[in-house]
């Protein structure tokens, strides 16, 4: 990514909104009432994958009823740019014992798939009581992996996308609403 050099540089990468902020509390609210549904009051660990899930974990632990506590973990995929390199590295691990929690691990996006099925598989042999994995966005015409996530709030085409968590160079993670990003 090329240096940002002024608010209108800054602003002018914000090419168009994707998902709007109303679309995300929507999609949101239904997602909390999925998990609910499949726990049935069960207590669970909601496991986010820094950083990019941070704002999706605030808000979607929120919108569930059933007892919840949150973990952490970050896994680092590396980009040149806007482009992937495959190299994905578990960077800081979880503090609980998965294995006497059932698991909803909460992603922003799924892309190549790489992540997701790297921190799946880690977790799954440490034996939790059971692991679901809902993404705010997926990719599915990324795939280099095979990987189908449990629930998707919204299925996006081949665009780089910030926003609501989202980055590109650690910045706009802070926007609201989910954009697409203007290389
Ligand atoms: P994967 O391992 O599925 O290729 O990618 C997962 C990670 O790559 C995501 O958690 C996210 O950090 C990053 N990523 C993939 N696509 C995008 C995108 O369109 N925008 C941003 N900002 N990050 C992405």
């Amino acid at each position: 990514m090329e240096e940002i050099k002024s608010i209108q540089d800054y602003e002018s990468r914000i090419k168009r909104v994707i998902v709007t902020e109303d679309q995300i509390k929507e999609e949101i609210k239904k997602a909390g009432k999925w998990i609910d549904g499949i726990y049935d009051g069960k207590p669970i660990l909601l496991v986010s994958i820094l950083k990019g899930a941070f704002v999706f974990m605030a808000d979607l632990c929120r919108a569930v009823s059933v007892p919840c506590e949150i973990g952490f973990m970050c896994a680092k995929s590396y980009y040149q740019g806007t482009v992937s390199t495959g190299i994905v590295n578990i960077t800081m691990d979880l503090e609980q014992d998965v294995s006497s929690y059932h698991i909803v691990i909460v992603e922003d996006i799924v892309d190549t798939g790489r992540t997701l099925n790297d921190v799946v598989k880690l977790l799954k042999a440490r034996k939790p009581l059971s692991l679901h994995v809902v993404t705010l966005l997926d990719k599915p015409s990324r795939r280099v992996v095979e990987f189908k996530p449990d629930y998707s709030l919204f299925t996006i085409p081949d665009y780089f996308v910030i926003g609501y968590g989202l980055d590109c160079g650690e910045y706009y993670r802070n926007l609201p609403y989910i954009a697409e990003y203007n290389a």
